[in-house]
């Protein structure tokens, strides 16, 4: 063994002996309801796919039709030669969805939130994170070189407070508008009067809420009825709810030039291949039009939480289709995830340090695929392994 990989064994050991060891599945079918793993079927209760759109036979005629009209790959960066017609067209889209004058995609939300946050701000400004915030947001925060503070999850009177010590020219207030692993969402309307107050600009993360919030699936600021004075940058992804891949930030002129001028993860890399950017437009129609995806979700999430509530799960303050629920120790989160897998079911293990230790939970999510008796057989699961 080299000096190096004795050094990245000792590591690796260490995350064992805790066991935090991450372990990947191979999954044999496609993204829905239930999956193929190593020859038994299960339940797939861990999926970001809310709208159950990943396995569309539209979308997946529409890439099929892309890849015709433009073969596999892009071939540059957007500002060389792989800006096509398809990816124009889908952002066009995106900023009528939106309501806003422009959108802009990114090839991952991962590279929207770097590209963002650093083409907004530098040295001298100030960032400010809710501390539960996604890790791209956290690491975009952290690569600025700004001024970078996290509050506490959702204290407004702590942003209050820290808006008020800095006078930096430039204040960037950060948020997940659904919270990747709690469910809960942020109090956008006060987060927008805050920013007001102290001269700030706020950036939100909907990847979990776009498509599944909202009377249009317009995410976030659809439902809490905000302007796009109030929450200036918005940012989405089309990884999860509509089931495709890629990322978007919509907002004003300004804000969009912005980015294609100055934001690194858009310029050095190559643009989405656009037969992609056929199947996300392809699935816009169906967030849009087919609205029976988001009630049958919600109706979900409500048999959900009542039959957890009668079995006595400890859950969480969650009305989205992200349902944690807590076990009162780390360890046993991997002994109960793979109960629930014996008995059919994959849900998602959440364990320090993606979230504080202490609070491993279960992460259940929630799709329009699912049927209220693979719902019900969740919850009898849950109720014999806990
Ligand atoms: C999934 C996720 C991202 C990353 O999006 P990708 O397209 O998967 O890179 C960013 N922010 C939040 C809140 C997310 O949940």
């Amino acid at each position: 063994m080299t000096s190096m990989d004795a050094i990245l064994q000792a590591q690796l050991d260490q995350r064992q002996q805790q066991f935090l060891y991450r372990h990947r599945t191979n999954v044999a079918s496609g993204c829905d309801s239930v999956l193929q793993v190593e020859g038994k079927s299960l339940v797939n209760f861990c999926s970001n796919d809310y709208l159950g759109l990943a396995s569309h036979p539209d979308i997946a005629a529409a890439l099929k039709a892309g890849v015709d009209q433009y073969g596999t790959g892009s071939g540059a960066s957007h500002l060389i030669s792989g800006h096509s017609n398809a990816h124009h067209q889908l952002e066009e889209q995106l900023a009528e969805f939106t309501g806003r004058p422009r959108a802009l995609l990114f090839s991952t939300g991962y590279m929207a939130n770097l590209g963002l946050i650093n083409a907004l701000v530098n040295r001298r400004d100030l960032v400010l994170e809710d501390q539960l915030n996604h890790a791209s947001l956290l690491d975009g925060g952290h690569l600025s070189r700004a001024d970078y503070k996290r509050y506490k999850h959702n204290n407004m009177q702590q942003l209050d407070y820290l808006l008020e010590q800095s006078n930096a020219s430039r204040k960037l207030i950060v948020t997940d508008g659904v919270f990747s692993m709690d469910g809960d969402v942020a109090p956008l309307a006060e987060m927008s009067a805050l920013a007001a107050q102290h001269n700030g600009w706020l950036m939100v993360d909907d990847a979990h809420g776009i498509g599944v919030l909202g009377a249009t699936g317009g995410g976030i600021v659809e439902q809490q009825g905000l302007t796009m004075e109030q929450v200036p940058i918005l940012m989405g992804t089309l990884s999860k709810s509509f089931g495709t891949f890629g990322a978007f930030v919509a907002g004003s002129e300004a804000l969009i030039e912005t980015l294609i001028q100055f934001a690194r993860t858009y310029i050095y890399t190559t643009a989405l291949p656009p037969a992609i950017a056929c199947a996300s437009s392809a699935s816009l129609q169906l967030v849009r039009n087919q609205h029976w995806r988001r009630e049958k979700l919600h109706n979900l999430i409500g048999q959900f939480r009542n039959g957890a509530e009668q079995i006595g799960l400890r859950l969480m303050d969650s009305n989205t289709p992200i349902q944690p629920i807590l076990i009162n120790d780390d360890q046993l989160v991997s002994t109960v995830n793979q109960q629930l897998r014996d008995k059919g079911f994959m849900v998602g293990a959440i364990r320090p340090p993606t979230v504080p230790a202490g609070t491993g939970r279960l992460r259940i999510t929630l799709s329009a695929n699912h049927s209220d008796e693979q719902i019900d057989q969740l919850l009898e699961a849950l109720d014999s392994c806990l």
